[in-house]
């Protein structure tokens, strides 16, 4: 049986050091910076536990038991679908606004385990290590969050020129047991509110960099690990009608310190190897499946915000000008654009091994695209609402003294909905596009996947240029030259590759 609400807020009770606003957190589940993500959270463990959903959201596992299918390793495109299917049942609690939900780092898990034979292949690879963490997170459905990405610092030199030992963490010590590691990653996005962190790098490390190559699972209770938690939106928010999105989805982001922190070796998948290191990305799917996931969370979001468009041009009557439903019919193409993404990766999918998986060209193709196209699109659902998610009561509570709510009435008007209807809405429509939650979802959709000279890099790297080099080359043919150009020179003209 999957595991309840109930039992996730009762494993976040466990002893983990997380600091904000100058104090150490007892239990982030009564704690008014973090409760009401940790219940946004539990529903959706609730959601997959309901016998109602089972099917659509669980898998039976090779032991015989449901899991969920943030964890299931697709062997057919069918299988691939209602993978999908389940994600986007789980994206829809929360409108896409949890990015870094239980089932992000569950795919990355998920398509390591796929790729055993590249841990295998190389000498600091631990495939055995990989395979039972796998089945340990799946069976007891825990909630991994990871950090990969090493702390600003001086970008113009490696981590390892730094000279820093507690900037980027590193490894410091080894035994019999395992190894100690030291030092820093950024931003853990949900890891306040996980149960475990993976903890690697994403770029490529340098042969002499070898302490920095190594990737391990860290209970987020583990001896050592201090997580500074950012503001809090949540705790900002006064009320779910205020801030009905800060309120419940703020997910939090974290810079996670591991303060000599003891890992053991069951726990550590790679060690000291930056080839693995790499390789565990690349060379299996965890990447591309990773960000599969993401693609499937934006759709998720796309589609509320574009709703959300819709419904403010009727608030405010605008939506009959011709020049509005024009923007509403380019927002409503950029959220096909996304679907369609989604599909074409699906359909276009490839066989690894035993296993169907989405076409990793197209996941990088749709990552640069989005990484552009959110703020494009928060910024016209900025035109369409004007002044409108700012001609706002400050709060609920003035609706409490009749004086107020009567000049509320009179003056929040719209020709399709009362006034606390109104308000309800822009208060919504602001936290999407315009609170400080909203502005640090921009940020997110702009740099979770990396920045745009990484996942450029990536569709660079990835694509399939040889099909457009044989379609140029293909309509320079040498025949259509007049022999006397020709005469003297090289006997094909190639383009490209
Ligand atoms: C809200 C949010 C949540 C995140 N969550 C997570 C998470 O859960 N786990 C995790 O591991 N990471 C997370 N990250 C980190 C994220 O992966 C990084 O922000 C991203 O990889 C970019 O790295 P950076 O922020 O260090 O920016 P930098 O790499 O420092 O880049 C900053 C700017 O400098 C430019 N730049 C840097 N180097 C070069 C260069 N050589 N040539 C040209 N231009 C350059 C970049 O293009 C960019 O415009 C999160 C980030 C954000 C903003």
């Amino acid at each position: 049986m999957p595991k309840s609400g109930e039992d996730h807020i009762r494993s976040v009770n466990d002893g983990r050091c997380v600091y904000i606003n100058g104090d150490r957190v007892t239990n982030i589940a009564e704690h008014s910076a973090f409760q009401n993500a940790v219940r946004s959270v539990a529903r959706l463990y609730d959601f997959q536990a309901d016998p109602a959903n089972l099917d659509r959201m669980t898998f039976e596992t090779p032991t015989g038991q449901r899991a969920s299918r943030a964890w299931q390793l697709p062997k057919s495109y069918r299988e691939l679908v209602e993978r999908r299917e389940a994600l986007v049942s789980w994206a829809q609690l929360h409108q896409g606004f949890m990015g870094r939900s239980p089932d992000h780092v569950a795919s990355t898990l998920a398509a390591m385990s796929m790729g055993l034979d590249v841990f295998e292949r190389h000498t600091g690879g631990r495939p055995l290590a990989v395979r039972d963490y796998y089945a340990y997170a799946r069976d007891n459905d825990l909630y991994v969050s990871y950090v990969i990405i090493d702390p600003q610092g001086d970008r113009s030199k490696g981590t390892s020129a730094d000279g820093n030992a507690d900037l980027a963490v590193s490894i410091c010590d080894e035994d019999a047991e395992g190894i100690t590691v030291r030092g820093s990653k950024m931003l853990g996005t949900g890891a306040v509110l996980s149960n475990e962190v993976l903890v690697t790098t994403l770029r490529p490390l340098g042969p002499t960099e070898e302490k920095y190559a190594f990737t391990a699972a860290v209970p987020i209770n583990a001896k050592g690990l201090k997580l500074l938690s950012r503001r809090s939106y949540e705790q900002a928010a006064p009320s779910v009608f205020d801030n009905p999105l800060a309120s419940q989805f703020d997910e939090n982001d974290a810079v996670l310190y591991f303060d000599e922190v003891k890992i053991p070796w069951e726990r550590v998948f790679v060690h000291r190897d930056p080839a693995c290191q790499l390789a565990q990305w690349h060379n299996t799917p965890a990447h591309s499946y990773q960000n599969y996931q993401a693609e499937i969370r934006l759709l998720v979001k796309m589609r509320f915000l574009v709703g959300l468009a819709r419904k403010i041009t009727e608030t405010i009557g605008t939506i009959n000008y011709p020049s509005v439903r024009e923007t509403l019919g380019e927002l409503a193409s950029q959220v096909g654009m996304i679907e369609a993404f989604v599909y074409g990766m699906e359909a276009k999918g490839w066989q690894y091994g035993e296993y169907y998986l989405p076409d990793p060209n197209l996941v990088y193709a749709a990552q640069v695209q989005s990484q552009t196209l959110y703020p494009k699109v928060i910024h016209t659902l900025r035109e369409l609402s004007g002044g409108g998610v700012l001609m706002l009561p400050s709060s609920l509570a003035d609706f409490h003294d009749p004086e107020i709510a009567n000049v509320i009435r009179k003056t929040q008007v719209s020709p399709v909905l009362s006034s606390e209807e109104r308000v309800q809405l822009f208060k919504l429509a602001w936290d999407a596009i315009g609170s400080e939650f909203a502005s640090r979802h921009t940020q997110y959709e702009m740099f979770y996947s990396g920045p745009r000279t990484v996942t450029t890099g990536m569709a660079f790297r990835c694509f399939d240029w040889k099909q457009t080099a044989d379609a140029v080359n293909g309509a320079l043919s040498p025949d259509a030259l007049p022999a006397s150009l020709l005469a003297g020179q090289p006997a094909r003209l190639a383009l490209v590759g």
